[in-house]
């Protein structure tokens, strides 16, 4: 096998389903099959799953269902097969003895067991069979987790490297190989880190909230801390991961030394608390009370806040008391754990940080951590509390972070860096990505990076999110003091940035990966093309914040909806830009924001968010062979009647839900108004430059309403629109 184009995946459970789906979403055949209609059901069932496991309901249709009793023969031209089923070696086994009659010769089989061994796998397998089974791990949800376990055991190394590149390239995951110990990389040290996290907060006496503070935020760990995520992974599937290190791992193993915690965790069993998809675990809800468990009789009471804490593990572990002594006691152990580990699990101590960043989302692996602390430092305290460190102490290999690139500009908004090959990339960086002033400035610069010498420019960002938009906490206190001429400033600013952005003497490829809403989506929507990772949320959601698009727009995605059906007169454009900008509707795959218009046919999607960048470069210079800026286009607009039309729909539309208010119907109108081009003449078409007159004017008329300012400070607080 060097390629993989056709699948079968076996067990339609939670993984199963999730990872078929996550196949057909990178365009591969699936054949999915489990005991009687289980398959068929998993199929349907696909579109209700949260979060949505497929991006687009067209990929369910590579998919096809099967029962294992009697179709197994679909798996005959399968070029990999996933096996999914339920967690038992003989079952398994029992499996891959049926598979190995109908698999074709040169086809790789891969179990997704987080707890049994490759060599328990194959005991008493047909012969030949290690040669083609391995272990991939994928981490639940399948689409969303980055990280990718396989342990290739004594598989064909070009079989190996042909799963690797399927799994890197189309299903974006980050690949780490892995030697055949327990719980592989990130669950051995992940599962190590939980127990001791809950059996030092039980032995302390600390609260749920108490340790999840302390093991979340300080230490660069998501805020759901120990306890939110064991809720999130399931107290089973937890106590299913500890039998199994429990049996596995030899005596002398600091994993036995772990303090006591499985009685609290089967107690919790049994009383049905077993995590967020039984309704409660260490945490539960009582419509909007927030409730935590008490540790020591089991029952629910108002979650307290959280207490305040410093912001780095090295004043976490030094600050004292029951939480510095807390922090102290896991990350100490969990560090000293992470360093034994070294070389059995792997000989490489950078994969056992990356798979932590991956798989658990942790910011730092745990030897970023180590040199944070001071290896030597952590050796002298640990040999303290009676622990020694391994001698040489592992070290991570340097990673290497924007050592290879200069810097050509740059304020605390945004930096402009020369990659290399005459590619000048713009990186984002104020918090959430808002776009302020100083961005804009850089945008700017970016647009003019011709005249010194570059062919391409890439706008992109490190975080999670390309950018949330305008920064409305700016906009809202611009407002506050009636400081009109500043905030009409502010938007002709972006206007003009935007507008430079476009038409600039190179290309330039925007970078997306996550959130890009409002003004983060306008400033795509000016890029010659889009290098989008497969979760992009892209979406113009102004409405949300009582205004319209108002930095181009409105008009850009009257542009591509015009260019995308030619000849169809000025209306059916102006219907589907109103429907996408008055509903607020974010995509939520890269696949959904090309079905609404937001990425166009030429613009790319890249599965592995690490390669993005690469991807986003790559394309930026074939763009930039023989280069033009695009002329300023003529729009044909619908005029007065058009509005007229869009207005009656809309109205139609609310009398049918009824959950619209006097001002949505407002804010329709307008932008029915602009996406029409206000009193245009429908048989001249208008200058694109007219359509963003009408924005601006819009945007300047709204911002300066009551209506419209209390729409943004509900969002600015609460995070959800108001509907005012
Ligand atoms: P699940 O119980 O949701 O699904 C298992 C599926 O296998 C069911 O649909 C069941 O009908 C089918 N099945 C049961 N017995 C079978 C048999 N004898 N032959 C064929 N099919 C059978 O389980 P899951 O959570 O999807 O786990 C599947 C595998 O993935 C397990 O090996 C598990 O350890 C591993 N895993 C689970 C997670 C997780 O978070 N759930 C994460 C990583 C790995």
């Amino acid at each position: 096998m060097t390629t993989v184009e056709r699948t079968a995946v076996i067990g339609a459970g939670t993984m199963g389903a999730g990872i078929a789906a996550h196949m057909a979403n990178a365009g591969l055949w699936v054949a999915m099959l489990d005991l009687g209609d289980a398959a068929a059901s998993a199929l349907a069932a696909l579109p209700d799953r949260s979060p949505p496991p497929l991006v687009s309901s067209a990929a369910a249709r590579l998919i096809r269902p099967g029962r294992l009793e009697h179709d197994l023969d679909m798996v005959a031209d399968a070029d990999w097969i996933v096996e999914a089923i339920v967690e038992d070696a003989d079952a398994k086994r029992s499996l891959y003895a049926r598979l190995d009659a109908v698999r074709k010769p040169g086809s790789i089989v891969s179990s997704n067991t987080s707890t049994i061994p490759l060599h328990e796998l194959l005991a008493g397998a047909p012969y030949g069979l290690e040669r083609d089974l391995v272990i991939t791990h994928f981490f639940n949800p399948p689409r969303y987790m980055r990280l990718l376990e396989i342990v290739p055991g004594g598989a064909r190394p070009d079989a190996v490297d042909a799963l690797e590149r399927v799994c890197d390239l189309r299903l974006g995951k980050t690949v780490v190989r892995c030697n055949d110990t327990p719980g592989f990389i990130a669950n051995r040290l992940g599962v190590f880190w939980i127990g001791t996290a809950i059996g030092e907060a039980l032995a302390r006496g600390l609260t749920v909230e108490e340790a999840d503070a302390v093991m979340g935020a300080p230490l660069g760990i998501p805020r759901t801390g120990v306890f939110g995520l064991m809720d999130i992974v399931g107290l089973g599937l937890h106590e299913q991961v500890n039998a199994s290190l429990d049996r596995l791992l030899p005596a002398g193993d600091a994993w036995h030394r772990v303090p006591a915690h499985a009685d609290l965790l089967r107690r919790m069993v049994a009383i049905g608390a077993t995590g967020r998809a039984a309704g409660r675990g260490f945490y539960a809800r009582d419509g909007a009370r927030r409730l935590a468990i008490d540790l020591a009789t089991l029952t629910y009471r108002d979650a307290a806040r959280p207490p305040r804490l410093p912001r780095s593990p090295r004043e976490l572990v030094e600050m004292g008391g029951p939480l510095g002594e807390y922090a102290w006691a896991v990350l100490g152990r969990t560090l000293a754990y992470a360093a034994a580990m070294v070389p059995e699990v792997t000989d490489r101590p950078e994969l056992i940080d990356l798979a932590m960043r991956r798989g658990y989302g942790w910011e730092r692996g745990p030897f970023e951590m180590i040199e944070e602390l001071g290896a030597d430092h952590l050796a002298a305290r640990l040999a303290r509390d009676g622990i020694a460190l391994p001698e040489p102490m592992p070290r991570a290999a340097a990673v290497r972070r924007g050592s290879d690139r200069d810097r050509i500009a740059g304020n605390d908004s945004a930096t402009l860096w020369d990659t290399g090959d005459g590619v000048a990339c713009l990186e984002l960086h104020t918090k959430a990505n808002a776009v302020d002033a100083a961005m804009l400035e850089m945008i700017a610069v970016a647009a003019a990076v011709a005249d010194r010498g570059y062919r391409a420019v890439v706008v992109c960002t490190e975080d999670a999110h390309f950018s949330v938009g305008a920064n409305l906490a700016h906009v809202l206190a611009l407002a506050n003091v009636a400081a009109w001429d500043r905030l009409d400033a502010f938007g002709a600013a972006g206007r003009a940035a935007f507008g430079a952005l476009k038409f600039a003497p190179v290309p330039v490829v925007g970078a997306v990966a996550g959130r890009a809403l409002g003004g983060g989506c306008e400033l795509l929507l000016h890029c010659d093309a889009v290098q989008a990772h497969t979760d992009t949320y892209m979406g113009l959601v102004e409405v949300g914040a009582g205004l319209v698009p108002g930095w181009g727009g409105c008009r850009e995605l009257l542009l591509r909806a015009a260019a995308s059906a030619p000849g169809g007169g000025p209306m059916p454009p102006a219907r589907q830009a109103y429907e996408t900008i008055a509903t607020a509707r974010v995509s939520t795959s890269a696949q959904e924001a090309r079905e609404l218009g937001l990425l166009r046919a030429r613009d790319r999607i890249t599965p592995n968010r690490d390669r993005l960048l690469a991807d986003a470069r790559t394309f930026a210079l074939e763009l930039s062979d023989g280069y033009s800026p695009p002329d300023p286009a003529m729009i044909a607009a619908a005029g007065r009647s058009g509005r007229a039309t869009l207005a009656l729909g809309a109205r139609q539309l609310a009398r049918r839900d009824g959950a619209v208010t006097d001002y949505d119907l407002r804010l329709a109108d307008v932008l029915a108004g602009v996406l029409t081009g206000g009193d245009a003449d429908p048989t001249e078409p208008v200058p694109e430059r007219e359509i963003s007159e009408l924005e601006a004017a819009a945007v300047a008329d709204l911002v300066r309403r009551e209506q419209t300012l209390a729409r943004m400070t509900h969002l600015l607080e609460t995070g959800r629109p108001l509907r005012n």
